[in-house]
């Protein structure tokens, strides 16, 4: 049923046909709703008069009352300015402007009152306001009008049509004479309303465009962001329950011989707290007769493995096959070796599986995956090739799995038959908690957010060029203590070629600093063949050499112990999670493990701002955090998919506080009446259905 907000622009006081059309097609605005969700940019405060003296570099835009003492024309050419001396009674500042001279000169007046508004400006440590707006006080506005005005977005097309800041306000005004409460039901109950101390839904609207204070403004910024949150958790996680409702998997009802032995008997040491809190959940997943969707998120370190083989085994005990998917061939590799070596003589088959294992031997691991005969399979991306064909896949796990798209992810279901397999996705990408829980919205989250005992932090240090040959001295120290070290530059598409020569640069100054035979380097880069590149890292791997030179190939999960130092190139082109990646590839063994971050003298602001946090933290979590304040949401892997790059007023950068409410609020609801059928829970279902109805995007989510 059309309400009032679908009534067309048109329609609404002062606009008609032309300005409708300008509107619809400058800025998107169709209907009443339209023009009432497009909330100003910003706000212009003029509730109060400022103190001269009160002023400095930081207080933005003020309004001051006073007198215009003096006027002077200075400079010549490009620098000709008129400067105005005002004063009020605690101080003078000058007023500034370098257009419009001849017609300020005749027209101020000197000695009379004026009312002043603009931005305090720095200028040789002087604060002065350029180009103010200036406004003669007299009878008729001896009150001078105090108000907290919105400005809206407008272009210039717009503003020749009588649609700019003043022209869009008027129309906010003819459209609020023609709304009412009616017209925005409260979505949210009441009990939230008083709980989270949140206006009203009307109320709200009506102060983001009208506030008198920034108190209003506060209180309907944080409701229409709160209410924004909600509803898109409340429809993530409503669609999820019902998908989960829907899909049904195999029941692993018993933890059978081989965990109990393997965990007595071959487990190297105690599990931490937080891998078996998360392996106790995935059981429990498993046994539940819903198929498993799971992600676990683990820092680097953080001992994914072990859970990933301890869920594996959970699937042989129950007569399943399982696999186990890495992004290159280098870390399925590093899997396979260690599972092997793990499961020892448990009599369980683990084969490896990739684009490189050809022949009699590909044909083989082949008819015994089919026959049964192989319980685990580790390999790469050719596991989801249609030609692997399993007895019975129960369990499907992948490694590092943002290097995955969706599709490779949902192609594993369809590995097994009559059910799809459970599927664990591990990632040691740092996603800020709520955000992961967002992204993900088809998967149940799980965090190992402890690491292993007796790690020590890793100390990194941001060097600069000048500090070469001190870095040098330090490496071969470490290496002189039997340590080993990686050397990391950056690699990315579009300056290959550059990027290789830095790199060959790099590896002929680091072996005429390190020479043989006293010292062995390895190099791996992204044109050699994965043959040639294996060589070397198992080279390192061995210990044969002490200094792995390498692009960011060796970013995802390679691990030797022995490794203690981590050199990074010029740092400031990697973003802050790769380089939490990096680091994390040392301190996987007892010693003092060190990261090192050389740059160039100069940086950016936001370069210096990231070393600064790699500097101070060593916590995945509050890197991500500083990840997603600096680049914002849009560069974190799987945003873009999401719609939660199509917020409104909310921002997930910084409100990850409201977030969380808004989804454990949400979270409550839906465990108690998943189809909100509840009278305190119907006009949010109401509203979820209005708003499916009105916007496309959503849909893509789920
Ligand atoms: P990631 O989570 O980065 O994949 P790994 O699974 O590679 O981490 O584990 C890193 C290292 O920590 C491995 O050498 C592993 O054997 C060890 N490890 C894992 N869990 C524990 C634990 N509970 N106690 C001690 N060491 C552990
Ligand atoms: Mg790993």
């Amino acid at each position: 049923m059309p309400t009032t907000l679908d009534t067309s622009i048109e329609y609404l006081k002062g606009v008609g046909t032309v300005k409708a059309g300008m509107l619809q097609k400058e800025l998107g605005i169709f209907t009443f709703g339209d023009l009432l969700n497009a909330y100003p940019y910003r706000y212009v405060d003029k509730t109060k008069f400022h103190k001269i003296n009160e002023l400095s570099e930081e207080s933005g835009e003020v309004q001051l009352k006073g007198i215009l003492r003096k006027i002077d024309v200075l400079g010549e050419g490009g620098k000709r300015r008129l400067i105005g001396r005002f004063r009020d009674e605690t101080g003078v500042i000058e007023l500034v402007w370098f257009r419009g001279i001849y017609w300020l000169e005749q027209n101020l007046k000197v000695g009379a009152p004026y009312v002043v508004f603009g931005r305090v400006n720095a200028f040789n440590n002087f604060l002065n306001i350029p180009h103010p707006e200036l406004e003669e006080v007299n009878e008729g506005n001896q009150q001078a009008e105090l108000t907290f005005a919105p400005v809206y977005s407008s272009t210039d097309k717009l503003n020749t049509k009588g649609l700019d800041a003043k022209g869009r306000r008027r129309l906010m005004e003819a459209l609020f004479e023609k709304i009412s409460p009616a017209d925005l039901p409260e979505n949210l109950p009441d009990y939230m309303l008083q709980k989270l101390k949140l206006p009203a839904r009307y109320q709200a609207l009506r102060w983001i465009h009208f506030p008198k204070n920034q108190q209003e403004l506060d209180a309907a910024t944080r409701r229409l962001k709160f209410e924004e949150l909600f509803f898109l958790q409340l429809r993530l996680l409503q669609s999820k329950h019902r998908r989960k409702a829907g899909t049904r998997g195999y029941v692993f009802s018993k933890v059978g011989d081989l965990f109990h032995q393997f965990y007595k008997e071959k487990l190297p040491f105690e599990l931490t707290g937080a891998q078996k809190r998360v392996i106790k959940g995935i059981r429990t997943d498993l046994g539940a007769g819903v198929q498993m969707n799971r992600l676990v998120q683990g820092d680097v370190g953080s001992g994914k493995t072990v859970v990933a083989l301890l869920c594996m085994l959970i699937a042989l005990d129950n007569g399943f096959q399982t696999c186990l998917m890495a992004p290159t061939e280098i870390l399925a590799q590093q899997h396979f070796a260690g599972i092997s070596e793990l499961v020892g003589d448990l009599g369980v088959r683990v084969e490896f599986l990739s684009g490189s294992v050809k022949g009699k031997k590909r044909k083989a691991i082949l008819e015994a995956l089919e026959a049964g005969d192989i319980h685990i399979l580790i390999g790469t991306h050719a596991l989801i090739e249609d030609w692997v064909v399993f007895k019975n896949l129960g369990l499907a796990i992948t490694d590092e799995q943002h290097r995955f798209g969706v599709a490779q992810r949902a192609s594993l279901w369809k590995k097994s038959k009559p059910l799809p397999p459970h599927v664990l996705v591990m990632t040691a990408t740092p996603i800020p908690r709520t955000l992961a829980m967002t992204l993900y919205g088809d998967l149940d989250v799980s965090a190992i957010d402890e690491l292993p005992p007796g790690r020590k932090p890793i100390t990194t240090v941001h060097r600069t060029e000048n500090h070469r040959l001190r870095v040098f001295g330090f490496m071969k120290e470490e290496i002189a203590k039997g340590r080993q070290i990686y050397v990391v530059y950056p690699l990315i598409e579009e300056s290959e070629k550059l990027d290789l020569k830095n790199l060959m640069e790099g590896y002929e100054a680091l072996s005429r600093e390190f020479p043989p035979p006293q010292y062995q380097i390895s190099i791996v880069h992204g044109k050699m063949k994965p043959a040639d590149k294996d060589f070397e890292m198992q080279r390192f791997v061995k210990g044969e050499t002490q200094i792995m030179i390498a692009t960011t190939v060796i970013e995802v999960g390679v691990n030797v112990p022995n490794a203690s130092v981590m050199v990074i190139e010029n740092t400031d082109r990697f973003g802050l999670s790769q380089l939490h990646q990096l680091r994390g590839r040392v301190g996987r063994g007892a010693e003092q493990s060190y990261c090192i971050l050389m740059t160039d003298f100069k940086l950016s602001a936001d370069a210096r701002e990231r070393i600064q946090t790699m500097v101070r933290t060593n916590d995945g979590f509050e890197i991500a955090e500083a990840d997603l304040r600096l680049r914002g949401p849009g560069n974190i892997e799987g945003t873009q998919q999401s719609g939660l790059l199509n917020l409104h007023i909310a921002d997930l950068g910084r409100d990850g506080k409201i977030l969380q409410t808004a989804r454990s609020l949400a979270q409550r609801i839906l465990d108690k009446d998943p189809e909100l059928q509840h009278p305190l829970n119907v006009p949010m279902r109401e509203h979820l259905a209005k708003e499916r109805g009105r916007t496309r995007d959503w849909g893509r989510i789920s």
